[in-house]
């Protein structure tokens, strides 16, 4: 437990938790910078969603629980002094010049810090149809790996025509009576080896184009049905399964940095060269917010160390300048900067 007071100026705060955010934490913290790490509620990223993970290294003999690992992530970096902020960080005001302040905002209380490590993740993209919503974790799922085995010798679907559905399709074909993999065009684009992969399996069926109208639930209240629509007829049809299991892509979770930092057309953060620097000086960005290709656990680790050693790096070499960005003035100042404990539990 270590407090945050309206005069105190952060080395670091890393917005995001997951392997990158607690990997920079943990280096961080290891550089005696004493990180503050605002980890939202469902602190832990996307391995929290996941059960076993077997291609994280030095777990041999079965692999390691994503949840535990996050845990394992967390706990290494508290050992040496890193600060966790159970919330959501809903502002941030960055600073323009090198050497400035920039201010982190969770709901009404304000952290300042001379560097900000951006590592917000990654969410898996939704369809956005009836149904998606309500039949989550009822038959609809966005993770083959994680919950194949629940459909085991049953009707299943793939949704999505890149590298990431043919893989599903493939890990599910192991477990499932048959995998239907929808798709909206008839091309795909998947590459050609994962493409063919897929096709030699005989309980993988391919339905294009076809885009999914809806989700329908069974008596039992889980899913039954997909709507689907002919993309170029509009003609409609139901197919019959237990599981749905969506792979369109990832979305980058930028919105909290839109029109502060650059990023690309699908609002993944972009960084300078081989560096997690961003165009704003002191401002960094590692994980899945900046890495549409990877994703991997591993990489991300990785990339969080890069932004970690970029941090120190820059606060060893850049001289500080006193005013920070988003500072209120007067006597608001007092009631709204931090005061509040930031709780290691
Ligand atoms: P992706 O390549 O962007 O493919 C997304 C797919 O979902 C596309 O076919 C797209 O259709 C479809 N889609 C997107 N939004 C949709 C919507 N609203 N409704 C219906 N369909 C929708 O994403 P990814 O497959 O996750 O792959 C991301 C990156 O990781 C790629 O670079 C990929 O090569 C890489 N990756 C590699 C491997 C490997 O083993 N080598 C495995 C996984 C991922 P359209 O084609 O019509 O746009």
């Amino acid at each position: 437990m270590t407090s945050s007071s309206p005069s105190k100026i952060e080395n670091v705060i890393i917005v995001g938790s997951g392997p990158a955010g607690y990997t920079a934490a943990l280096y961080t913290s290891r550089a005696n910078l004493e990180p503050l790490v605002i980890e939202g509620f469902m602190w832990g990223g996307l391995l929290q969603q996941t059960t076993e993970v077997e291609n994280y290294p030095g777990f041999p003999g079965g692999g390691i629980s994503g949840p535990e690992l996050m845990q394992r992530f967390r706990d290494q970096a508290e050992d040496f002094g890193t600060r966790f902020i159970t919330d959501q960080a809903t502002k941030l005001e960055l600073a323009d010049e090198p050497g400035g302040v920039h201010t982190v905002w969770v709901g009404k209380d304000a952290y300042r810090a001379r560097t900000v490590i951006l590592a917000m993740g990654a969410e898996h993209k939704k369809l956005d149809v009836p149904g998606e919503e309500e039949l989550g974790g009822r038959g609809v799922s966005y993770c083959a790996t994680c919950d194949a085995a629940f459909f085991k010798q049953k009707p299943t679907m793939i949704v999505g025509g890149g590298d990431s559905a043919m893989e599903e399709a493939i890990f599910l074909s192991k477990f499932a009576s048959k995998v239907v993999v929808v798709h909206r065009r008839a091309e795909f684009r998947a590459s050609k080896i994962m493409l063919d992969r897929a096709r030699s399996i005989d309980n993988i069926e391919w339905l294009t184009p076809y885009a999914v109208a809806e989700f329908v639930a069974g008596e039992q209240g889980g899913l039954q049905v997909a709507r689907l629509r002919d993309t170029e007829t509009g003609e409609e049809r139901d197919v019959e399964i237990d599981g749905a299991f969506i792979a369109i892509g990832h979305e980058p979770q930028s919105h909290l940095v839109a029109g502060l930092v650059d990023t690309d057309d699908e609002g993944y953060v972009i960084t300078e060269g081989r560096s997690t620097r961003t165009g704003r000086p002191g401002v960094f960005a590692a994980g899945d917010l900046v890495d549409h290709t990877y994703r991997q656990a591993v990489t991300a680790a990785g990339s969080g160390t890069q932004a970690a050693l970029d941090a120190e790096w820059y606060l060893r070499d850049t001289p500080e300048v006193q005013t920070p960005a988003g500072m209120p003035e007067g006597d608001l100042a007092e009631a709204q900067w931090a005061s509040s404990t930031a709780d290691g539990s």
